[in-house]
């Protein structure tokens, strides 16, 4: 299929593009390149432009006919979010309404969107099922939500036959080293602690050690990104082929890991010492964070290859050391 991936120069989106183009598929990238990377398109072109363009998407649409959409692009930093909600509904919210009217109006019948486990807010239950209460309590996480609503209305009114796979922590980089993770700014917690381990930062700040778990630091769910892209064409195909599916799955391992156990385990990795500061926690973070994905087994029979949070951290750590000169963080 031809496939049009929104934010496919992005760490998901050019992960899932290597992926799609495994399968036999056509991944066509279109993303606006403000914190996705050129060199991370290697399986399909790259198409610059704005999901809010209406004007952009639908020359590329014209161009392309893709049968189907992947929708990565977004805003995605909880704390930014906090502090700048506007940036947020514009581009998340108000981006991809555009972005499904153009699909209307081409007649493109199918997408995946990428949403997320802050769609949840503070969990009532662990792990989370799909059927948990979405009460974000940030505004990234309600612009997912938001998008969430408007694909079920879109898919009522105009037959767009959709599916939202919440993530819960995306990690590692591509197996074979052609791809990983490269935010600017970068924000996240195993890439800045690897950084610190590779010598390009002096320290590690947690953000918070006085929450109520057994070591008073968050817990995550860290699933790898060549499994979240699995997930991806996985979903896109079963839409294809009318498999009755849940509006939403998660993607998670089902294993939450506190900020200091990733810390150990990346310290353990590398051989290297990750020197930690305890800071202020970060405001928009839930205590705890870990998914049920039990329902995308069942019904996509998806597996994530990679359950061992050492394993995660080993491809992460082989990218962070391979990575070109071009490619490396701005300390
Ligand atoms: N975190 C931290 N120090 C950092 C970056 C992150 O303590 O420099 C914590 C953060 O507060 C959260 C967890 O690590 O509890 C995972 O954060 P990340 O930004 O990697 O992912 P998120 O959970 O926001 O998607």
């Amino acid at each position: 299929m031809r496939l049009l991936v929104t934010g496919g120069a992005g760490y998901i989106g050019s992960h899932t593009c290597k992926a799609l183009a495994a399968h036999g598929h056509l991944p066509i990238a279109y993303d606006n390149l403000v914190y996705g990377n050129p060199w991370a398109v290697r399986w399909g072109p790259l198409e610059i432009g704005d999901i809010a363009d209406r004007h952009r998407l639908d020359q590329v649409i014209r161009q392309y006919r893709p049968e189907g959409v992947i929708h990565f692009a977004a805003y995605a930093y909880v704390g930014e979010s906090v502090k700048d909600p506007g940036k947020y509904y514009r581009n998340n919210v108000a981006g991809s309404l555009t972005l499904l009217e153009a699909m209307r109006d081409h007649g493109i019948p199918y997408l995946v969107f990428s949403s997320t486990c802050a769609t949840y807010g503070v969990p009532e239950q662990i792990p989370i099922p799909e059927t948990h209460p979405q009460r974000p309590i940030n505004p990234y996480g309600q612009s997912k939500l938001m998008v969430e609503q408007m694909l079920r209305d879109f898919q009522l009114a105009y037959g767009i036959q959709s599916v939202s796979l919440r993530y819960f922590n995306a990690a590692g980089a591509d197996p074979d080293g052609e791809i990983g993770e490269a935010h600017d700014p970068e924000t996240h917690l195993i890439p800045l602690a690897l950084e610190v381990a590779a010598g390009q930062r002096s320290h590690l700040t947690i953000f918070g050690d006085d929450y109520d778990t057994p070591d008073g630091t968050c817990i995550r769910d860290f699933i790898h990104v060549a499994d979240l892209a699995q997930a991806h064409v996985l979903a896109l195909e079963a839409l294809a082929a009318g498999k009755p599916l849940q509006p939403a799955y998660n993607l998670g391992n089902g294993q939450g890991f506190s900020v200091r156990e990733v810390i150990a385990t990346a310290e353990a990795v590398t051989g290297k010492q990750i020197p930690v500061q305890v800071g202020a926690r970060r405001p928009g973070d839930p205590p705890r964070l870990v998914g049920d994905a039990t329902a995308i087994s069942r019904d996509l029979n998806w597996r994530p290859r990679y359950t061992n949070l050492a394993e995660i951290l080993q491809t992460a750590w082989c990218w962070q050391q391979k990575r070109p000169y071009f490619q490396r963080p701005r300390c």
